[in-house]
């Protein structure tokens, strides 16, 4: 496919009046699949507010129909997960020379809109749902080749098996649909189809793509941040609702709830040995967050964690903190390499936000040479040398919200 048609920049805006949306066939498996197009249908609805178009569900696809700004409309569908491809659309009625015409307008846009002058090969898929049309499918490729063809001498020539552009028709009751562009969607599942996750987002690179690949595989995020305001200033905190608002950008409702992180980090300080902090300040976070995790009717916590990125991320430490809660834990990087994480992180838009010099709670009370062995055992004795139950309660009590 050129990338001409897959690009949702290059189209001419006001040939198009409706929107084709793909959604993936192998993902829908048996029970799933009425539950997977009911999200489907209400994320697309939702992510579409503010912009004219009806979402209509048609055999295994769906429609947005009479969208006024369909650039627009595109470009946030190509935000919802589940979505495989989607095309701008001309609707016209059931006339032979309505569909010639729009058939000649929609390869004229394509075709104008390359760079190359060498003659673009395509070719054309008509489907017709309506059998009591005049022309079976067969016969509608060809009529419509071949005014395409003569209208356009020159510029196109057929190729059946590896065309660069299909012309797609499809003939229904109502009207009958032509389209040519497709462009990509982001796959994975729709978001809230897997159920409700709390990720513990921090000012990094890692948790924000560790997020967006839960949000990929169904799962709805809310946002969990520990701040230290007393030791990192507020700018850290507008970084971590900068992130929480470009991932906002991939699920239907966004929540990110912010603790205030100092009054137990400055007791950890106190009380415990040096090398363990990290571990302590990542278990803290983890019963605070698993209890969040109660409240919201979630199923399990996600993190940004790497095996060995750091020290903190032994097996022996990620043992020792998840231990601190009950919650299932997901760690959708436990395998990236940093450089794998950049890269993603820089196509989902969250890279240049993360790397703004602020720094995190953690990093401020950063031990020197941090524990890389630990045992769930050794961290309970040590935290009997602190008070932190208390600390955790108002730590608890004093959460904002903040919604998106
Ligand atoms: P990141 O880039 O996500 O910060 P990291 O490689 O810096 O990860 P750590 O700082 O050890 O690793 O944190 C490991 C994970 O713990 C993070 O990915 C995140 O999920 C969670 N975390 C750390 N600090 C915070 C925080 N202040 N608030 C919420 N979650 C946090
Ligand atoms: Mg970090």
């Amino acid at each position: 496919m050129s990338s001409t048609v897959s690009d949702p920049d290059t189209f001419n805006r006001s040939l198009y009046d409706s929107i084709l949306v793909r959604y993936g066939e192998l993902a829908l498996k048996g029970r799933n699949r009425p539950l997977f197009e009911k999200q489907l249908a209400a994320n697309v609805k939702r992510t579409l507010r503010g912009i004219d178009g009806r979402p209509e569900r048609h055999w295994g696809r769906l429609f947005v129909k009479d969208v006024t700004n369909v650039h627009e409309a595109i470009e946030r569908l190509t935000r919802v997960f589940g979505l495989v491809s989607v095309s701008p659309v001309v609707t016209v009625s059931l006339e032979m020379e309505a569909i010639f015409d729009a058939a000649r307008r929609v390869m004229t846009e394509v075709v104008e809109a390359r760079e190359s002058s060498e003659p673009l090969s395509y070719k054309v898929e008509a489907r017709r749902s309506d059998k009591t049309f005049p022309l079976d499918s067969m016969e509608l490729n060809r009529e419509v080749g071949s005014t395409v063809g003569e209208a356009l001498e020159g510029r196109v020539r057929v190729d059946l098996y590896h065309p660069e552009v299909v012309l797609g028709l499809e003939v229904r009751t109502e009207a009958a649909y032509l389209f040519a562009r497709r462009i990509p969607g982001p796959g994975g599942l729709p978001v809230g189809t897997v159920g409700k996750v709390i990720s513990l987002l921090s000012g990094g690179i890692d948790s924000p793509v560790a997020s967006y690949l839960a949000m990929k595989r169904g799962c709805h995020v809310v946002f969990a941040h520990f701040h230290s305001a007393a030791f990192v200033g507020q700018k850290s905190l507008l970084k971590v609702m900068d992130l929480a608002r470009e991932l906002a950008r991939w699920q239907p409702y966004t929540r990110l709830v912010v603790f205030p992180f100092a009054e137990i980090q400055k007791e950890i300080r106190r009380g415990a040995p040096e090398a363990y902090r990290t571990v302590l300040f990542r278990r803290m976070m983890q019963r605070i967050t698993d209890r969040l995790r109660r409240e919201e009717d979630a199923g399990a916590i996600v993190t940004g964690e790497s095996l060995g990125q750091v020290a903190s991320q032994t097996l022996t430490n990620l043992h020792t903190i998840a231990r601190a809660g009950e919650a299932e834990v997901l760690r959708p990087l436990i395998t990236y390499d940093k450089e794998e994480v950049i890269a993603l992180a820089e196509r989902i838009g969250t890279y240049e936000i993360s790397v703004r010099p602020h720094e995190d709670c953690c990093t401020v009370f950063q031990p020197k040479a941090p524990a890389t062995k630990s045992r769930p055992r050794d961290l309970e004795t040590i935290e009997c040398g602190l008070e932190w139950e208390e600390l955790v309660e108002q730590c608890y009590a004093d959460r904002e919200a903040h919604d998106f």
